[in-house]
């Protein structure tokens, strides 16, 4: 006899956990299945532990200027089993954290490979146990994994993802690290600040190549002054090993020696071929085709998160989970403008976005005035040390509107969110408020440029 729910969801990330909750506050009978660890990717194998990692890193560069700061050390030596067992309590509490959530509101948690037989049917695999379940709606939210690349096939020692980069047991004496998007740039400043020697090859022509050109630019010049190398506009054509020696070699014929290849060339989709094929499900590449109320081809059916193909961001899957939820339950909603939703990515310094950047208003043909500030000029950066960066507010001149803001330096990933606020408003600034002396001056500052009346800043001809 199946168990019945009103909901089932199948992946317990950012995703489907917030799906499961979402339902479960609205009254609804939830079951969430789960194959592996709670949490997904972003607890388990993404941001959380990367944000670990990243926070020793920090720590030690910090360290390393404190005689700018007055301040007397003694020798700054990275303890990596500490940084590696300090980042694996991290994950640990958190995810006992959301296992004990999920339960207080009353979510049924199935441990094993969940499979969805048909609309309204599910079958739960766990050795050789089958559990089956019946529910009103499933919501799939199964994630993703590394992709890979011709020549480079990862081989978990020397050809590794980002998985087993979280986790190296000892800190390598080299690493090529191919593709400087997100996951590239910020286990570089990791790495980089344990003593590796890093080299980064980006086949695009800037690190970060989302972003504008000068938020890439800039980067690369940072990390340059960490001591990691960035080589871009270059592909990388194979990687071979031996003796736990990797030669990677490029489109222009250079080739890089390292202890370890990370790839990180983005995240592929994932999802249970025999789910795929009970549904008939619609798939747009290797992920599940949904619309803009997160429904698959298959009615009574939602799929949400990496699994989609559409952010690959926790929060990207928080909005999705939030419109998949509703709908399930009845409601009518869709979801938002994707553009709104924030970009942000840990390096030193922070580089994060929100809306339309200068480039992509150039290829939409919208004429911008672009606000500019400084982080050089702020009083409270000044005080911290952390003087490198700008902000930049792009502004549509025909509407007055804020169409993006691009952030690059420390606390760059917290000031985005007010940036997001932003967004749309036509108001000149003059009346709001920011707390002196805070880093978010830079981020009034630049609005107000935007719109030619940056108080700091002499008058532009
Ligand atoms: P990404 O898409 O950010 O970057 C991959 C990079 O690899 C691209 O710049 C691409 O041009 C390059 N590339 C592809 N093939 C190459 C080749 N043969 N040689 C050299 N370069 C090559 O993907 P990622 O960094 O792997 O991250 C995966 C996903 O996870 C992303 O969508 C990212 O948004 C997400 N993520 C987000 C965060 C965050 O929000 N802070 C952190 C980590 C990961």
């Amino acid at each position: 006899m199946a168990e019945n729910f009103d909901v089932v969801v199948i992946g317990s990330g950012p995703g489907g956990y917030a799906a499961a909750i979402r339902c479960a506050q609205k009254g609804a009978t939830v079951a969430l299945v789960e194959k592996a660890e709670m949490g997904g990717t972003c607890l388990n194998r993404g941001c959380v532990p990367s944000k670990a990692l990243l926070g020793s890193a920090h720590f030690l560069r910090l360290a390393e200027k404190a005689e700018l700061f007055g301040v007397r050390l003694g020798s700054i030596q990275p303890n990596w089993p500490k940084i590696q067992a300090r980042k694996d309590a991290i994950v640990s509490g958190f995810r006992k954290g959301l296992s004990g959530l999920l339960k207080s509101n009353k979510v049924k948690i199935f441990e094993g490979r969940g499979i969805a037989e048909a609309a309204g049917k599910v079958r739960v695999e766990n050795g050789a146990d089958n559990i089956e379940i019946a529910a009103k709606s499933i919501i799939l939210a199964t994630g993703s994994e590394p992709a890979q690349i011709p020549g480079a096939a990862f081989d978990g020692e020397t050809v590794i993802s980002s998985t087993e980069a979280l986790g190296l047991a000892e800190v390598p004496e080299s690493m090529a690290i191919i593709g400087g998007g997100v996951i590239g740039c910020e286990l570089a400043c990791v790495y980089a600040a344990v003593g590796t020697k890093v080299t980064i090859i980006e086949a695009l022509s800037q690190l970060l190549p989302a972003e504008d050109q000068w938020a890439g630019q800039l980067l690369a010049r940072e990390l340059k002054k960490q001591g990691i190398e960035s080589i871009v506009g270059q592909k990388v054509i194979s990687v071979e090993t031996s003796g736990g020696i990797a030669k990677v070699s490029l489109q222009g014929a250079q080739t890089i020696e390292a202890r370890k290849v990370l790839v990180a060339v983005g995240r592929r989709p994932v999802c249970d071929a025999e789910t795929i094929d009970a549904l008939g499900l619609k798939m747009n590449g290797p992920a599940i085709a949904v619309n803009d109320k997160m429904q698959t081809s298959t009615p009574g059916v939602y799929a949400i998160g990496d699994v989609v193909g559409t952010t690959f961001l926790a929060h990207g899957a928080f909005a999705e989970a939030e419109v998949a939820a509703a709908n399930a339950l009845g409601a009518d909603k869709k979801m938002g403008d994707y553009s709104l939703i924030p970009r942000a990515v840990y390096t030193f310094p922070e580089v994060a976005s929100v809306g339309m950047n200068e480039a992509r208003c150039a290829e939409a043909g919208i004429d911008t005035a672009v606000g500019r500030a400084f982080f050089r000029a702020n009083g409270r950066s000044a005080a911290h040390n952390e003087t490198v960066g700008e902000v930049r507010v792009v502004r549509d001149k025909a509407t007055d509107k804020i169409m993006g803001v691009t952030i690059v330096g420390a606390t760059a990933t917290e000031m985005i969110s007010t940036g997001r606020t932003l967004l749309g408003s036509t108001e000149k600034i003059t009346d709001l408020a920011f707390a002196h002396p805070t880093v978010s001056e830079v981020l009034k500052e630049a609005w107000e440029d935007a719109f030619g009346l940056s108080l700091h800043l002499p008058p532009r001809n």
